[in-house]
């Protein structure tokens, strides 16, 4: 496929293979862009502001209607792309794609909702011939940058705000998923969105990143990723606005008095989803003493039944990890563990970028599998005595997504929501929920800011005040 940049589908001599996770098998091919494609994309990016700044409201809502419509009728293309360049299942990747049709058609919905109020300038002494109100204007340009493991929805959760709200946009995609994203753009421009609003230029983040941060055009960087990246990036980025989606190692907290088929069942969906490369995937589990036994029996039994393999099989319940480096990586850190103490209940075993589901208990607390985002298959059970044990496991960690807890008691409940330092507080689910109109976003290092649309859209505009002066 080729780049979006301007008016035009560019090509380049040098490619980025994009390959299967699963064999390694190329699919396609993207033009490797370097600085002269990022300066094109800003200079039409410029133009582009100066375009959907003015365009109608109603006609920005009805390219992106158009746009949901055409990833509607393309449903499985849309998702046979996400689950070749990627790790989810065709079954996960059909879900990321009705996801994303939500998330473009609530920005067509929210953007007719960009408002603003009127200001009593009259409450202060000396104010009183004044009136006026606040609007919402676009900030400019957004510079996003998207991470590999939702490489459609993701993309989506940036550019449809961004365009509801009258900006520009220059997209980043990962490397190693690039596709997804611009299917997406060439839907955005066949539904009549103006060129050069999106530019979207492909290429390895280490080798183009710097230029896109630090280039002064971009009045906010949009930026979905881990935390090495995002800390490079704010301190290349200068004077912009900064939006950053990062990642944790959630914790789901199971009472004694929860429904346990419930919590192994959503527990286990949540921690091995996507091949648990996911933000919010559920990766410590503390579970009340009394009930401990039985969770981890049924938790263990279920994670067993997994069938690991080609993503694209109807009958896959986890495909491959996303590279082979990232499954070694894993492999480490299960080593790691193990010398450490920590007890194996099952999986640890890897064969190219296939890991088996691994569930472990007496974690130690200083292991990598406890402190850091395994972004993999792995999932630690832990016995605890009390809820404020629990709790107080739950938030020694650095990041603070989202966390959860089983259990029938408002009180548990109520402690849990007021105590647990997290963006969201799932109850009687896993920490892997989210629909997209929600505010999502982490507290500590699991980020800055909120998206869902309403509130990307938000932090994509900025209020203006008009004063008369009567
Ligand atoms: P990543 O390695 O941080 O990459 C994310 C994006 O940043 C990619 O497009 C990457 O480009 C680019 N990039 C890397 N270095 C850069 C630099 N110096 N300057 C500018 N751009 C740079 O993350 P990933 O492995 O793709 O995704 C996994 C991480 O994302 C996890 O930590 C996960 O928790 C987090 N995540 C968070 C959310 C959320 O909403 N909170 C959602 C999904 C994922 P290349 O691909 O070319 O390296």
């Amino acid at each position: 496929m080729r780049m979006l940049i301007g008016d035009q589908w560019v090509d380049k001599e040098e490619k980025i293979e994009v390959c299967n996770p699963y064999d390694n098998q190329p699919i396609d091919t993207v033009p490797s862009g370097d600085i002269e494609d990022i300066e094109a994309a800003y200079q039409a990016a410029v133009e582009g502001f100066k375009i959907n700044r003015r365009l109608p409201v109603h006609q920005r809502i009805s390219i992106l209607y158009r746009t949901a419509d055409i990833i509607k009728t393309r449903q499985e293309e849309f998702a046979v792309t996400i689950a070749s360049e990627g790790s989810k299942t065709i079954r996960e990747a059909r879900k990321e794609v009705s996801r994303c049709i939500d998330t473009i058609t609530i920005s067509a919905e929210e953007a007719r909702r960009v408002i603003g109020e009127t200001i009593p300038f009259d409450s202060r002494e000396g104010s009183e011939n004044r009136v006026g109100y606040y609007y919402r204007f676009p900030i400019g340009i957004i510079l996003a940058i998207t991470p590999f493991n939702d490489p459609l929805n993701l993309v989506a959760h940036k550019i449809g705000p961004a365009i509801a709200g009258g900006n520009a946009v220059v997209l980043k995609p990962a490397t190693v998923t690039p596709l997804s994203a611009l299917k997406l753009g060439q839907a955005l421009i066949e539904a009549g969105l103006p060129w050069k609003i999106l530019n979207i230029v492909t290429g390895y983040g280490s080798k183009i990143g710097e230029a896109l941060v630090k280039d002064p055009r971009p009045r906010m960087i949009s930026f979905t990723g881990g935390t090495e990246a995002a800390q490079r990036i704010i301190s290349q980025a200068g004077l912009k606005k900064i939006g950053m989606e990062l990642g944790s190692n959630s914790p789901v907290i199971v009472m004694d008095d929860a429904d346990l088929e419930q919590a192994a069942e959503l527990s286990v969906s949540g921690a091995f989803w996507a091949v648990g490369q996911n933000c919010i995937g559920v990766q410590r589990i503390y579970i009340h003493q009394d009930v401990y036994e039985e969770f981890e029996d049924k938790f263990v039994a279920r994670t067993k039944r997994m069938k690991v393999g080609y993503q694209l099989d109807e009958s896959t319940d986890m495909g491959p990890m996303i590279t082979e480096m990232e499954a070694e990586r894993v492999e480490r850190w299960v080593k790691e563990a193990l010398e450490d103490g920590a007890e194996l209940l099952t999986g640890g075993k890897r064969h190219g970028t296939l890991f088996q589901p691994t569930v472990f208990r007496n974690m130690p607390s200083r292991a990598k599998l406890n402190c850091e985002e395994v972004f993999g298959p792995v999932v630690s059970l832990y016995r605890v005595s009390s809820l404020d044990e629990a709790i107080s496991q739950a938030n020694s960690v650095r990041y603070g997504l989202h966390g959860a807890i089983f259990t029938r008691s408002l009180d548990h409940a109520f402690k849990a929501i007021r105590e647990l330092d997290v963006g969201g507080v799932m109850v009687n689910d896993s920490t892997d929920y989210r629909i997209d109109m929600m505010p999502f976003g982490g507290v500590k290092w699991s980020g800055l800011g909120r998206e869902g649309i309403k509130f990307a859209l938000l932090e994509m505009t900025e209020p203006k005040v008009v004063c008369f002066n009567l």
